[in-house]
């Protein structure tokens, strides 16, 4: 396991707002267990973001906050919004925080996990047998692409009617440099890469296509790489998941298809996310953990939320920020247990069934963990 030094794991958390804060108190939670137990330390800054933000200081991001989050190793972001801030102006709602931070942080590349926990298999919308013991990660291009090309807008015609322009636009290198974080990842597991695109119908497709067999074949010859139109992966994504280890994929594309694959798994408080940006002179890269789901205004401050999606996150933070792999599956086992046990927040609990708080689901995250080390 890793040293028990904190001095070159700089965190930032911000909860931000709704189940932000509760789900994050039980990460935090995880984080002091493993410091008293001397597994790992880690030097935390906690700030506000969001809603929370512009409370305090009249903007969902501080220039201050935006430079603890550049010059940290991660970031652990929970959730921002809320019914509060919806009539502000565009700019000042609780979600530009968070776009903003992406953008200056430049976080190109999206991973979204799929994995469906045995205790969980029946949740999924699909038979047990299609889904139980699926692990698929989905590698989602977030800065570029349609939504970001130019032209766009609309545009009226001669006619006086309208029209609507976007423009998918990849350069090589926007390609290059997600096809291997995604080939990076698939070393770190069954070194399969699925790139999916519409090159039958769109040049765009064709370039990712070469530039993904280009960066395969110079530098990861050891990992196999197949190719999909994204017709058939949204397919083959209710037809056999499992077939998938890691896909590579556009915002577009990446956006949607990673929605169904999430589906596959039964809950939004069971999904956690990381994005990654370019890496540093020491190959480390910056980076934001946070799970898939929003603010849920519906169960905010009423001990119901799942914390568990944002827990997985941070044991993403661990593997893909930290090299912490043991640390990882220590969570990530310690969750699968808690599950196995029968602990069940209401969102994964079945209907008509009384599910555990989000301190109780914590209690039995720690309960595991205790059991191990
Ligand atoms: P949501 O994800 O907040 O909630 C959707 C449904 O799922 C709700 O019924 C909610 O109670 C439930 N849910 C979500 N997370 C849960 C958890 N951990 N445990 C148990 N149940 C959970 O989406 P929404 O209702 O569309 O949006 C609410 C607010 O969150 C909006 O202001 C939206 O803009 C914001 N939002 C923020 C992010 C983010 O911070 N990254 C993402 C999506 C939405």
């Amino acid at each position: 396991m890793a040293q028990s030094s904190g001095a070159n794991r700089k965190v930032l958390v911000l909860p931000g707002d709704g189940i932000g804060p509760e789900i994050m108190r039980e990460v935090l939670r995880i984080v002091h267990f493993f410091d008293r137990r001397r597994i790992a330390r880690f030097e935390i800054s906690e700030d506000l973001v969001g809603g929370a933000a512009y409370d305090a200081h009249g903007t969902p991001l501080t220039e201050a906050t935006l430079h603890k989050a550049l010059t940290s190793d991660a970031v652990l972001f929970g959730s921002v919004g809320g019914p509060k801030w919806e009539k502000l102006p565009f700019e000042l709602w609780p979600e530009r925080g968070l776009l903003r931070l992406r953008k200056e942080m430049d976080l190109f590349a999206n991973l979204r996990p799929a994995a469906v926990f045995e205790a969980l298999a029946d949740a999924s919308s699909l038979k047990r047998d299609l889904v139980a013991g699926l692990d698929l990660m989905i590698v989602r291009e977030l800065t570029g692409g349609i939504y970001f090309g130019e032209p766009r807008g609309i545009e009226i015609l001669s006619d006086g009617t309208r029209r609507g322009i976007n423009t998918e636009v990849y350069d090589e290198a926007e390609i290059e440099r997600v096809v291997r974080v995604a080939c990076e990842l698939a070393r770190k597991r069954r070194r399969r890469v699925c790139e999916i695109d519409k090159a039958n119908v769109m040049e765009s497709g064709g370039l990712w296509r070469e530039t993904a067999q280009r960066i395969r074949d110079a530098d990861y010859p050891d990992v196999e790489l197949s190719f999909m139109y994204a017709d058939n992966c949204a397919m083959q994504l209710v037809r056999a998941p499992k077939q998938f280890d890691v896909i590579v994929t556009s915002n577009l594309f990446g956006d949607i298809l990673s929605d169904c694959a999430a589906m596959l798994t039964g809950s939004l408080g069971m999904l956690p996310s990381a994005s990654l940006g370019p890496a540093d002179a020491s190959g480390r890269r910056k980076a934001l953990y946070e799970p898939v789901h929003g603010s849920a205004p519906d169960i905010a401050g009423k001990d119901l939320a799942n914390p568990l999606a944002c827990i997985l996150s941070f044991a993403m933070m661990l593997r893909y920020s930290f090299d912490m792999a043991e640390e990882a599956d220590l969570v990530e086992n310690a969750v699968r247990h808690a599950l196995a046990a029968g602990v069940r927040t209401n969102d994964i609990a079945g209907s008509g069934i009384t599910g555990a708080s989000t301190g109780e689901m914590g209690n039995a995250v720690l309960r595991e963990l205790e059991k191990v080390v």
